[in-house]
């Protein structure tokens, strides 16, 4: 079989792969995340009943770490078969080999550093044009 990450050592990969399992479990073993009805009751106790605009505050957020973590854990394992596969740390964009540092910091990443930048400078891009609209709408707001 050819190891076409020869880059990083059986060590390093052996390394990420323990982060990639342990925050794997991690969210696996989130109540939250196993549990989303137990999650939810237990944390509507604590709140005004007649409060119902919280209480669905704190279901959107619950399904928004939910989905957050969902997204997550298919990264994960996404990762792990790359590991499997042995292209784990090669850039889906270039093909660059991302360096074991940025891999330690990011054990899912998909992009070296130079495709990754690009990619949040278009992010930022767009950000601050929805955010320019944003402040647009609320200055006819206050005229
Ligand atoms: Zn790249």
């Amino acid at each position: 079989m050819t190891r076409e990450n020869a880059y990083l050592t059986d060590k390093q990969i052996k390394t990420l792969k323990d982060c990639l399992l342990a925050d794997k479990e991690r969210i696996i073993n989130n109540d939250n995340f196993k549990n989303p009805e137990q999650g939810h009751l237990a944390k509507d106790e604590l709140m005004d009943p007649l409060d119902e605009a919280s209480i669905n505050i704190q279901v959107a957020n619950d399904l928004r770490f939910r989905n957050r973590e969902n997204f997550y854990l298919k990264k994960i394992n996404k990762s792990l078969r790359k590991i499997d596969e042995g292209t784990l740390g090669i850039c889906e964009d270039c093909g660059a080999e991302i360096t074991f540092e940025r891999l330690m910091a990011r054990p899912t990443a998909e992009l070296c550093i130079n495709c990754k930048e690009e990619a949040e400078m278009n992010e930022k891009h767009n950000l601050k044009r929805s955010k320019s609209l944003g402040k647009t709408l609320m200055e006819i707001g206050t005229r």
